[in-house]
C-alpha cells in the first residue's frame, strides 16, 4: 500500500489543532488503498501548540512532529515537513483548515490517473478582503509577466506531489525558499482541481500586509532579475534625451543668443534623476541583499527534536 504524508505547518494554532485532527484524520481514513503519515512541524509556536502536538503523536504513531528551534517563518517549516516526510505521495497543508480535508482524496484520485503533481485551485477568493484579493491578482499578474517560471493563479501550497517531484524539490539548493515558486519550476505532468477556499476554523492569519509584501518581493527577486535589468534601458533613454536636448541647447545658443532662465527645470531634472538614481540603487541593494543571505549557506531551519510514538529523537 502506498504512503501519503500529509505535511503541515503549526505556528501558534492552538485554538485550531483540535479541529484540524478531527477533520482530518477521518477525511485521510478515508482514502482507499492508503496508509498515512501527518508530518506536523512546529514552527517556533509560543503558545501550547507542540504540546497538543506531542500528545496526539503519543496516542497516534501516524502522527510525528518535528520541533523547530524557533520561528523560520512558514515556507521554511513547509520545507521541513516536507524533507521529513517518507511517503510515496506529499500533501502540504495548512492548521486552519481553509482547505477542506476531504479534497485530498480527490488528488489522490488524479495522482492515480498518472499525475505527478495534482493543484488544487481555488474557485474563489471569498474568504479574503478586496484588498487582499486585488493585490493576489496583481501579484499573479505581475510575476508572471517578468518571471520565466509562471506561477498558477489562485493556488495556494495545497496541492499534491509525488515522490519523484519532492526529490526534485529537494535537489534545489537555495536557502531563501519561496515555495510556490519552487513548486512551479520543478515541473512534471501537472493538473488542476477547483475547490472553494473557506474561512480559518479558529485563531487568526499569520500574514500581515507588511509580511505579504517583503513575500511578494521574495517572490520577484527569486525568479525573476527584470528588476535589475529595466534600468540599463531606463538610462539609456534617459542619456539619448540628455543628448538630444544638449544638442538642442547648443543650436538655440548660437542662433539666439546666450539667457539664462531655466532655474526651475534644473532643480526638477536633478531632483527626478536622483530619485530614479536611487530606486534604481534600492533594486540593486534587494538583490545583492538576498546574494549576501545565499552566500552564507546557512540551514534552512534547525530541528530541536522529533516526537514520534515509541520513539524520541534528539
Ligand atoms: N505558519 C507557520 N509559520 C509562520 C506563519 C504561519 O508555520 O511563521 C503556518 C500557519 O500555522 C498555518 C499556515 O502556515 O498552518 C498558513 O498560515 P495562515 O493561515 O496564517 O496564512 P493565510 O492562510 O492567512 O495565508
Ligand atoms: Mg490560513
Amino acid at each position: 500500500m502506498h504512503l501519503l504524508s500529509l505535511t503541515v505547518p503549526f505556528y501558534n494554532e492552538s485554538e485550531a489543532i483540535v479541529h484540524f485532527f478531527a477533520n482530518v484524520i477521518p477525511a485521510l481514513e478515508a482514502i482507499p488503498n492508503m496508509r498515512f503519515e501527518i508530518v506536523c512541524v512546529n514552527d517556533g509556536s509560543r503558545d501550547d501548540t507542540l504540546q497538543q502536538l506531542v500528545a496526539v503523536s503519543e496516542r497516534d504513531p501516524r502522527v510525528r512532529v518535528i520541533d523547530l528551534t524557533r520561528n523560520f517563518g512558514k515556507e521554511a517549516a513547509l520545507s521541513a515537513a516536507i524533507d521529513e516526510a517518507r511517503g510515496d505521495v506529499i500533501v502540504p497543508f495548512d492548521a486552519d483548515l481553509q482547505d477542506p480535508p476531504e479534497m485530498i482524496s480527490l488528488l489522490v484520485d488524479k495522482w492515480r490517473e498518472g499525475y505527478d503533481v495534482v493543484l488544487a485551485k481555488r474557485a474563489n477568493r471569498d474568504s479574503d478582503s478586496g484588498l487582499k484579493r486585488w493585490t493576489a491578482a496583481m501579484f499573479y499578474r505581475m510575476h508572471n509577466a517578468v518571471s520565466e517560471v509562471k506561477i498558477p493563479q489562485n493556488v495556494g501550497d495545497f496541492r499534491l506531489m509525488s515522490r519523484e517531484v519532492v526529490d526534485a524539490l529537494k535537489l534545489l539548493p537555495e536557502t531563501r525558499r519561496f515555495m510556490k515558486g519552487l513548486f512551479a519550476w520543478v515541473g512534471y505532468r501537472t493538473t488542476v482541481v477547483e475547490y472553494a477556499r473557506v474561512e480559518r476554523v479558529a485563531g487568526e492569519t499569520k500574514f500581515s500586509g507588511w509580511k505579504l509584501w517583503n513575500f511578494a518581493l521574495e517572490g520577484f527577486t527569486s525568479f525573476s532579475t527584470l528588476p535589475l535589468r529595466v534600468w540599463t534601458y531606463l538610462g539609456s533613454a534617459v542619456a539619448v534625451f540628455a543628448l538630444l536636448r544638449a544638442f538642442y541647447l547648443v543650436v538655440r545658443t548660437l542662433v539666439e543668443g546666450v539667457d539664462v532662465p531655466g532655474y526651475a527645470s534644473l532643480a526638477t531634472a536633478v531632483l527626478l534623476l536622483g530619485g530614479v538614481q536611487l530606486i534604481g540603487i534600492g533594486v540593486l541593494g534587494e538583490y545583492v541583499g538576498r546574494i549576501y543571505f545565499e552566500s552564507k549557506k546557512r540551514p534552512v531551519y534547525l530541528i530541536r527534536r522529533r516526537h514520534e510514538a515509541g520513539q524520541e529523537h534528539a
